[in-house]
């Protein structure tokens, strides 16, 4: 098969679909790569290295588009990438289709085959095509939020590691799934006072089971959620409820029991945020303030850290573009039922159940 890997073009997109050494793996496994020139400089990926590994570099986007059977990206198309999709070419990306009825309208117009990154299964349960990121944000949300806390940056000049004979700073982290269990390996590891909160029990005993002594469990009741972001440093709402918009468990009221300076490090924002005062920032001017409080709610936090976001994505990516490219995308979905629940839209249809009821194609 011929694959093509264009370079990503929305804004401040820095990730690419392909690594070189996915790029060698497909290559090695008989396939034909096309990488457009300079997809891989956001992740210091040069040319050379793609064509090293026997990948052909190719000066356009349009010209992938044209020639190449499956097209691997990160973002979902954009309008430009979409007007050049064609009849039977396979689209192998995250889509996140249910808020955006444009892109929608032209996948199925375009007779394409997409396949969506967010909606595959895994043998274990869960969505883990999308793990990794929440992985990467978890982690960067510790590191985020220490930035923030920094007196320059409108923080309370908090070290949340200490040092001898000063008490290390307190983080609570709401949601103990992905995001919350990454932030606080990250949090203790740096030695702050750090709380997990969850409603689900055996989250709880998850995470209390794992971290020991090195962080605390706490049940996440309205009462106890109000105590310790009152004592918090820092606040990483990490909670999800599935096809729901994240619920508002910090209020604008709780905010003046807050000490002032300290970070409320909001990853839920691509749900609608936990707090009642985010609203979503951007890499490039990622906090603000409300009521003396610093608020980060970058919605697409693993673009920062494209090298690290890019590998781990074509961790879980690429076994499955291997075994789309040798067998077939049918065969591939035939025998990996969880493949085949990343397909949203195939020859003018949306094939995906909740993005088509959504959307209102299913009528
Ligand atoms: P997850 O399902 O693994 O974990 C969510 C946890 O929240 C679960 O343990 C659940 O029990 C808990 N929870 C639900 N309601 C709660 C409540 N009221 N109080 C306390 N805990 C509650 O999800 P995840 O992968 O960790 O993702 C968390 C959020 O981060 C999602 O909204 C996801 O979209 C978002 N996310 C954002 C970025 C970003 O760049 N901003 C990146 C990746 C993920």
């Amino acid at each position: 098969m011929r694959i093509g890997c264009p370079t990503e073009i929305k804004n401040r997109e820095y990730r690419v679909g392909l690594t070189p050494e996915s790029a060698g793996e497909l290559v090695n496994a008989g396939h034909e790569v096309w990488m457009q020139a300079g997809a891989g400089a956001g992740i210091g990926a040069y040319d050379a290295q793609y064509r090293d590994r026997g990948a052909k570099v190719v000066d356009t986007a349009e010209e992938i588009f044209a020639e190449c059977e499956m097209i691997v990206k990160v973002k979902e198309p954009q309008a430009s990438e979409r007007a050049m999709l064609r009849e039977g070419q396979l689209l192998y990306t995250y889509l996140h289709l249910a808020p955006d009825p444009d892109q929608t309208h032209e996948l199925v117009e375009s007779g394409c085959t997409a396949i969506a990154y967010e909606t595959v299964t895994g043998p274990r349960g869960g969505l883990p095509l999308l793990t990794p990121m929440s992985q990467v944000a978890g982690r960067m949300s510790i590191q985020a939020g220490a930035h923030a806390l920094e007196k320059a940056q409108g923080g309370r000049g908090v070290l949340l590691g200490g040092v001898p004979g000063v008490m290390p700073g307190k983080v609570v982290i709401i949601g103990g799934g992905v995001v919350g269990f990454n932030a606080a390996q990250m949090s203790a590891g740096l030695g702050a006072d750090t709380v997990i909160m969850d409603l689900d029990p055996t989250v709880l005993e998850k995470v209390g089971t794992h971290f020991e002594a090195r962080a605390s469990t706490r049940f996440a009741s309205k009462a106890n959620v109000e105590e310790a972001v009152a004592e918090a440093d820092m606040v990483v709402g990490a909670v999800l409820v599935p096809g729901a918009a994240a619920p508002k468990l910090v209020s604008r009221a709780m905010l003046s029991t807050m000490k002032p300076g300290a970070v409320l490090v909001d990853v839920a924002i691509d749900q609608g945020g936990c707090f009642e005062t985010s609203k979503a920032t951007t890499h490039d001017d990622p906090t603000y303030v409300v009521d003396d409080i610093v608020h980060y709610c970058v919605a697409n936090m693993p673009g920062a850290v494209s090298r690290t976001s890019t590998y781990a994505l074509n961790n879980v990516t690429l076994p499955h573009a291997l075994r789309i490219a040798n067998l077939g995308w049918k065969e591939a979905m035939r025998t990996d039922p969880h493949l085949a629940q990343g397909l949203n839209v195939h020859a003018g249809r949306v094939t995906y159940p909740a993005v088509a009821r959504e959307l209102g194609y299913d009528e």
